[in-house]
C-alpha cells in the first residue's frame, strides 16, 4: 500500500467529460490499494478567463480581490472532481487551500508557503476518503486573506502536501506524456526523457519550461519527494525527476566520462527587456537601478551593461524581467529619474528567451560553438546572453524563438523516435 499525491493540471478537468476520466484515475488508483491526495488546477482556460473579466472591470484591480477571483476557479474543480468521484461510489471530500492547512505569507499574487498543516486532510484520509484539494491557494496568518501562489502554482500545493503528509511520490498529470527535449508544441520531433536530475529540471523550469512550476522544483529537491511528471490521458509511464543529481547519469561502456550531457531547450514568452538609456558610468549607478526596481518587487533575470562609448561618460544598461511586473518597473523607474541621472527607459515586450541545458556545458567550449552556429545558420540575431553551468541562455526577437528553438535542437541531436502527442490543451 502506498501514498500518493496526484495533481491534475486544467487541460485535464477542463470540461464535465475530463472530471469524469479524472475520477476514475483516481479511484483506481485507491482500489488498488493507496491512500490518495488530489491536487487539482483550475478547468480548462479559466484562469485566464477571469483575469480577462478582471481586466474589463477595473485597470488595476486590487491584488487581494485579484486573489479571491482567481482562488474561485480550483474551488469550482474541487467540488466537482469530489462530486465525480462519489457517483462512482468512492467517497471524497475537497477543501480549500486554507481549509488544507495551507499557510503562506501575505503577497497576493506570488504568495510563499510558510507552513503546512494538513490535519483535516490526514483525518480524510485514515477515514478512507480520498481528499482533494484545490491548488495554487492559501491563507495568510497575519492577514487572515485567502492568498494565491502564482501562475502554474498548483504544481508546488501538491508537491508541498506530499512532503506534509510523507507521501510516497507526487505524480504531476498533464497533457503531454512527460518532460521532453523541448516543448513538443514547438518541436515535436522532441524525445521523452525518461529521468532527469532535480538541478537540470530546475534549470528547465527556471528557463520558462513550463511543465512544472519552479517552485514546486525547488520543494521537492529540498524535501526530497520523487516526482512523476506523465499524462492523465495514457498510461504511458512518464519522467521520474529524482532528488538526487547523482541517481541520474548512466553512462554507456565506450562512452567518454567527461563529456556535456544535454537536457534540452526551454524558451520563454513571458519577459520584456527594459534598457535604460544613458545612466552616467560611476560606481553605483547599477546598485541604484537595482535597487529601484528589487523596491517594485519585481524579479530580474538577464543584465548586460554596454561599455560606455569613449568620452561620453554614459552607459546602457538592459535587462529583462516578467511581463507582469513591467508596468511597475517602469513606474519605479521614472519616478527616480532625475536622481538617478538617466536619459530615457526603453521597454520591449517582444523578446523570447531560449536557453539549452545540460550538465558540464561550461568546461566545454564545442557546446557554445555549435549552440551559436545553429542560430546564426537559421539567421537568429542574438540580443542578450548569459550563462551558467549548465545553462546557455540568449534573447533573440519573438517572431523567431520558435524557428531559434528549433534550430538548437536539431544542431544537439535531441530529436526522438516519434512524434510526441500533444493531448489537448490550448498552450496558452
Ligand atoms: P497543466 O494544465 O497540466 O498544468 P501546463 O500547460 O502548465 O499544463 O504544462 C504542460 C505544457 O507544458 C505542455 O502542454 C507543453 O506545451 C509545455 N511544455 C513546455 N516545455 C515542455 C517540455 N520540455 N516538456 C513537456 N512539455 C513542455
Ligand atoms: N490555475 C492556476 C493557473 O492557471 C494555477 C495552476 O494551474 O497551477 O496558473
Ligand atoms: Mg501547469
Amino acid at each position: 500500500m502506498g501514498f500518493i499525491v496526484q495533481k491534475f493540471g486544467g487541460s485535464s478537468v477542463a470540461d464535465a467529460e475530463g472530471i469524469k476520466r479524472v475520477a476514475r484515475r483516481v479511484v483506481d488508483t485507491q482500489a488498488r490499494g493507496n491512500q490518495v491526495v488530489v491536487v487539482v488546477s483550475a478547468m480548462g482556460d479559466s484562469t485566464d478567463e477571469l483575469l480577462d473579466l478582471a481586466a474589463q472591470v477595473s485597470n488595476a484591480p486590487h491584488a487581494r480581490e485579484m486573489d479571491m477571483l482567481l482562488s474561485a476557479g480550483e474551488r469550482i474543480s474541487m467540488a466537482l472532481l469530489a462530486m465525480a468521484i462519489n457517483a462512482l461510489g468512492a467517497s471524497a471530500q475537497s477543501f480549500t487551500g486554507s481549509q488544507a492547512g495551507m499557510i503562506t505569507d501575505a503577497i497576493h499574487g506570488k504568495a510563499r508557503i510558510i507552513d503546512v498543516s494538513p490535519h483535516r486532510i490526514r483525518t480524510a484520509i485514515e477515514k478512507g476518503d480520498v481528499a482533494i484539494v484545490a491548488g495554487f491557494q492559501g491563507m495568510s496568518r497575519d492577514s487572515n486573506d485567502i492568498t494565491t501562489l502564482g501562475r502554474g502554482g498548483s504544481d508546488t500545493t501538491a508537491v508541498a502536501l506530499a512532503a506534509a503528509l510523507k507521501a510516497d511520490v507526487c505524480e504531476i498529470y498533464t497533457d503531454v506524456d512527460g518532460v521532453y527535449t523541448a516543448d513538443p508544441r514547438v518541436v515535436p520531433s522532441a524525445r521523452k526523457i525518461d529521468t532527469i536530475s532535480s538541478q537540470e529540471m530546475l534549470e528547465m523550469a527556471a528557463s520558462g519550461a513550463k511543465i512544472l512550476h519552479l517552485r514546486c522544483v525547488e520543494y521537492a529537491r529540498r524535501f526530497g519527494v520523487p516526482l512523476h511528471v506523465r499524462s492523465s490521458f495514457s498510461h504511458h509511464e512518464g519522467t521520474w525527476v529524482l532528488p538526487s543529481p547523482d541517481d541520474q547519469t548512466t553512462i554507456q561502456e565506450g562512452e567518454p566520462l567527461e563529456q556535456p550531457i544535454i537536457s534540452g531547450v526551454a524558451h520563454d514568452r513571458s519577459e520584456a527587456k527594459v534598457t535604460v538609456v544613458g545612466v552616467p558610468d560611476i560606481p553605483g549607478k547599477a546598485a541604484e537601478i537595482f535597487g529601484i526596481v528589487a523596491g517594485a518587487h519585481t524579479n530580474i533575470d538577464m543584465i548586460v551593461q554596454n561599455v560606455s562609448t569613449h568620452g561620453s561618460g554614459r552607459t546602457d544598461i538592459s535587462f529583462t524581467l516578467p511581463i507582469v511586473d513591467g508596468a511597475a518597473a517602469l513606474a519605479a523607474l521614472g519616478e527616480a529619474q532625475a536622481r538617478v541621472g538617466y536619459e530615457a527607459v526603453d521597454y520591449n515586450e517582444k523578446i523570447g528567451k531560449l536557453s539549452l541545458i545540460g550538465a558540464g556545458m561550461r568546461s566545454n567550449p564545442g557546446v557554445s560553438y555549435r549552440f551559436f552556429r545553429a542560430l546564426s545558420d537559421a539567421g537568429v540575431n542574438i540580443d542578450m546572453i548569459s550563462t551558467s553551468e549548465i545553462r546557455i541562455s540568449v534573447v533573440t526577437s519573438a517572431d523567431l524563438l520558435d524557428t531559434a528553438v528549433r534550430a538548437v535542437h536539431a544542431a544537439f541531436e535531441l530529436d526522438g523516435d516519434a512524434a510526441a502527442t500533444v493531448y489537448a490543451g490550448s498552450g496558452r
